[in-house]
This record gives C-alpha cells, structure tokens and sequence, in this order.
C-alpha cells in the first residue's frame, strides 16, 4: 500500500469519464463463462442463476477529514455466489473502483476458488478513493465505517474479507477489530491476509508468488521445457511480482526484466535480482535503478522471453500487442491481465497461458489456510503451509490442464469449465429454494 500522506483534496470520481471507455471487466468475464457454459451443455435455468450475483451492497462512507470537513465515499460489496461455501474475496481501496469492476472480481472469486477446490464462494468490495492521498488516521475511519455499512454480510460462515489493491494486513486488522466490537468478542475468522501476530497464517504474504512458481514450473514440465536458463519477464513488482521474481530465480530460471509503475529494467543475461530486491524494498522506483537497460512497461511485455508475468493490472495484453509477445508461457499473476480479443491471438500463436483463476490462486488457497486455522486455533509452521500449497497448486494445474486437453480448449476454457461444473453440481444437489 502506498504510504499514506498528508491530504491534498480528492474529489469523488475523478476517473469517471475514462473509466466508462475502458473495456468492462465483467463483460469480460463473462464472454469467457458464456463460452464454458456453453461447452458444458449448463442447463438454461442454472446458467441464468450464475450469470447474476446474489447479492450487490452499495454504502456512503462519511468519513472526517483531518481538517474538520466530512467527506463521504462511495463502497461496494459483491457477493457473487455462496453455494460453495462462506464468500471470500479482497476489499479494494482506488480510483478507479466501480460496481461493474467489483461484480467482475467477485465472479473471478467464486471461479478460483472452486478451480482449486476450496470450500468457499466468491466476493469482492472496494471504495471509491485514493489512500495516497489520505493520512493513517483517515484511512482507519475510512475502514471501520465501511466495515460497520457491511457487517451484516460479514462473518466467518457468511462472507470472509481479504486484502486487494491498496489495502494490506494493517486495513484488515481494522476490519477483524470494528466486526469483532459489534459482535462483543474476538472473531479471527472473519478476515484473512491479518498479521500473523493476531491470526494470519505464515506464507500468506509470499503465497501468490509461489503459486505463480509452481504453476510455472509445471508447465515448463509439461512443454518440455528446462528449468535452468529459461528467461522470464514480470511486469509488477509489487507483493506478487517480487515474489514470484524472487522464487523463479530460486528454481533456476533467469529474470531478465521487471517492472513497476515507473517502467522496467532490462539484461538479457538476467537481472541481479538481489540487488533490484534490495531497490524495491528501499522503497525505491525501478526508474531510478542504474544496473539495467530501461524499457517501457508495453516494451517489457513483448521482450524476448520464455515465461512472461503480468503480475499488475487488468487488460494490459490486448489484440494490439498480443501478436508481438515473443514468450512461450504466459503466467497471468494478476487478476484479468488479458482480454478476451488477445485470447484468440495467442491460441492462435501456440502461447500456453496459465490463466489467471489457476495462476493466481495461491493467494485465496493459504487464505483457506489462514480461516482453517483460526477456527481450529492451532497453528501451522511455515513448511507445512508451502507443501500443502504446493499440492493444491500441482493437482489443480493437473485437472485445468486435463479438462483444456478433453474439450480441447486452452487452459483459460479449460478452467472455467473446471469451476462452473463444480459450482453447477453443488446448486443441482441443493436445489432451488423456493
Ligand atoms: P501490489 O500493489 O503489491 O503491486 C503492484 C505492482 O504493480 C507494483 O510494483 C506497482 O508499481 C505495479 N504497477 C502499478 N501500476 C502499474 C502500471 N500501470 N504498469 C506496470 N506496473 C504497475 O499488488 P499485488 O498484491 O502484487 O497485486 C498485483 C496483481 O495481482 C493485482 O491484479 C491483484 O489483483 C493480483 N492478485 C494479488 C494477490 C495477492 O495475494 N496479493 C492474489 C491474487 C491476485
């Protein structure tokens, strides 16, 4: 999370108008749950129940300013489905929030988490506001009143936070803190991503990274492709970015680019990935490294690679410049970094694209771990966390991959028709209540 400043003044939706010409994350979601739906014959009635969400939440956060003013934001809570299990999902922090963004992640939640077979359904929240701007003190009245405007979907069984853009284990421990007054007594379980001092779980903060790492590694298994040498290239290198950056390394692979907001840095006989690790964590731009060529953030995704990593923002690979990435293996660390027109490009091209419901999913699996934990109040080494990640994340790359294989559709397809079948099962066995 940025840190946070002294104030200028934010107005409300300054975004507004150039968000609405941006592509729709939820109808780009959805052009890819049509298809899967379609491919799995879903039965007319249950494809109109999973197209909709149970439930949308929209709250007014009057939060006061440190200067004496009131201002009042805008939040969101999505609960897109719940028959799996409690909602999981983040709470977002940022400009460019907006319901049909909070719809979409909310849906990606419920696909992710039954790709990875985890007992839970899917969420997502956000406000409207840019925390660069807000002082600590106005980001924890922020928290808790908007907490207080959901908290009659939150809980343990009902609806599990976790954090997202901009929100880190301090926002969540607010949140555990302002559910926990109202119910009158300490409830842990009722968020994930806390600090591991009061009920997080060891991993969760390098789990997506490592994810990313083993998905990876299988799938360099499963091209026949080496470990040692192979370059990798990661835009973001942020929690998820510097991690899988960190561990790639680790198994043999060689970074040879990475990038943050401020551009990326560039070897092609790889980084000095301790050097640039010590950069970042100095709070330093990677604009401002001197060891590297520098390149522009659409540069870093077309660099002569194997393994790219979008591990940033949504829609950064598009139709424009899908045809000129030159890796073999996309492994999507973020949430929705491709839009549906570059699918087809790189299927076309023969790019093996990890996608993002698989890829990124390490993050919500040791979440699982965390909520496990803290229900069962016994607490788990670190080891034993990685392993079972790992088992999770090789078995679930094993049936994406086996269901792309059967349909014969990639992975992306493959993945989707791994998470709406499940879903689909458990509302057929439960039936519609009347
Ligand atoms: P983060 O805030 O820790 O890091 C984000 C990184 O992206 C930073 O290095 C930032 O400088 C960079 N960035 C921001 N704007 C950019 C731009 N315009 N171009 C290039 N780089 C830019 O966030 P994170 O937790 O690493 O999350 C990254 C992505 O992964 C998001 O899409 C998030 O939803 C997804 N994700 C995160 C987790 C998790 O556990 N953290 C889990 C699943 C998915």
């Amino acid at each position: 999370m940025s840190t946070p400043q002294r104030h200028a003044h934010i107005g409300i939706r300054p975004d507004k108008d150039t968000f609405l010409v941006q592509e729709n994350p939820f109808e780009e979601m959805m052009s890819r749950f049509d298809d899967a739906a379609k491919r799995l014959g879903l039965e007319p009635g249950l494809y109109q129940v999973l197209r909709f969400p149970e439930k949308q939440i929209i709250v007014s956060v009057p939060v006061l300013r440190d200067n004496g003013t009131v201002e009042v934001f805008t939040g969101y809570r999505v609960i897109y489905n719940t028959s799996r299990g409690p909602a999981k999902g983040g709470i977002r922090f940022d400009l460019q929030v907006n319901l049909d963004e909070v719809k979409a992640l909310a849906a990606w939640m419920t696909w992710k988490c039954a790709v990875v077979n985890l007992p839970f359904g899917g969420a997502k929240g956000g406000v409207i506001c840019d925390p660069a701007t807000m002082s600590l003190g106005e980001l924890e009245r922020l928290t808790r009143r908007y907490t207080s405007g959901i908290i009659d979907t939150l809980g343990p069984d009902s609806d599990v936070p976790a954090p997202d853009v901009n929100t880190n284990e301090r926002v969540m421990a607010w949140v555990m803190d302002t559910y926990s007054m109202h119910k009158r007594h300490t409830v842990t379980a009722v968020v994930t991503g806390k600090p591991v001092e009061m009920g997080g779980s060891l991993g969760r903060r390098e789990a997506t990274g490592r994810g990313c790492m083993f998905v990876t590694r299988e799938a360099l298994k499963k091209l026949g492709m080496p470990i040692k040498g192979t370059r990798v290239a990661i835009q973001g290198f942020g929690n998820v970015g510097s991690v899988a950056a960190e561990l790639m390394s680790g198994l043999g692979l060689t970074v040879v680019a990475v990038s943050d907001k401020s551009g990326g840095i560039h070897d092609p006989k790889g980084l000095n990935l301790a050097e640039v690790l010590k950069h970042a964590r100095d709070r330093k731009l990677l604009s401002d490294y001197k060891g590297a060529e520098h390149v522009t953030n659409q540069e870093l995704l077309t660099i002569d690679c194997d393994v790219l990593v979008p591990a940033a923002l949504e829609n950064v690979i598009t139709d424009e410049n899908a045809k000129h990435i030159k890796a073999r293996i996309i492994c999507e660390g973020a949430n929705g970094p491709t839009t549906a027109a570059a699918d087809k490009i790189l299927n076309q091209k023969g790019v093996f694209v990890i996608p993002d419901i698989l890829a990124n999913a390490g993050g919500v699996t040791v979440s699982y771990f965390e909520w496990v934990q803290d229900r069962g109040g016994y607490f788990w080494d670190e080891a034993t966390v990685n392993q079972r990640l790992e088992r999770i994340m090789v078995q679930s790359f094993d049936e994406v991959t086996a269901m792309a294989e059967k349909h014969k559709v990639d992975n992306r397809i493959g993945a989707y028709m791994l998470a709406i079948d499940r879903v689909a099962a458990v509302h057929r066995l439960r039936g519609l209540y009347a």
